[in-house]
């Protein structure tokens, strides 16, 4: 997947000299997210690697260079199609793997030309200000505050916890 998003886009050493044209959304966090760090060297700490929480087996390449960008998602055909190319292979597994490795890129994916609206702050090398929760009192990075009701807050103070607070141990 992270391979054909390189090549649709004509990026040719995302690890050398093309390292700063690509941010990759992401859109499960599963050992295919892990493989597309590698292959494109964008990374969660490096702000070129961004997490949509979708549960789909898709990412999304954007040239930052020149706006272009690709979404390539996992075709849901590719499984059952993996199936009569090898009847003869006990294990679903074996027998995808088999057949993903002859398949064609297009039995395997669907491809998307895109446009991904990058604001300022979602670039990697942005430098912007830091505020301060009214709430909670901590520091907000790259724009990730909600202004409500004249108020700054952090996202969880605006009521998108992921946690509640218990009593310590
Ligand atoms: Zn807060």
């Amino acid at each position: 997947m992270a391979m054909l998003g390189l090549q649709k886009l004509g990026i040719e050493d995302p690890h050398g000299s093309d390292r700063k044209r690509l941010v990759t959304f992401v859109e499960i966090d599963r050992c295919a997210t892990d493989a597309v760090a590698v292959v494109t060297g964008c990374r969660l700490g490096k702000r070129a690697l961004k997490f949509r929480d979708w549960g789909k087996v898709a990412a999304t390449f954007v040239d930052v260079s020149n706006g272009h960008a690709v979404r390539i998602a996992a075709k849901e055909s590719s499984k059952s199609l993996a199936k009569t190319m090898h009847p003869e292979i006990e294990g679903k597994n074996q027998q995808q793997m088999a057949a993903y490795r002859q398949m064609p890129d297009e039995d395997l994916f669907d491809v998307q030309w895109v446009k991904v609206d990058l604001g300022n702050e979602e670039f990697p090398g942005y430098k912007g200000e830091r505020v301060v929760c009214e709430k909670c009192g901590e520091g907000i990075n790259f724009k990730r505050e909600v202004r409500r009701d004249g108020r700054v807050l952090c996202r969880g103070c605006a009521g998108e916890s992921y946690y509640e607070v218990v009593d310590g141990r």
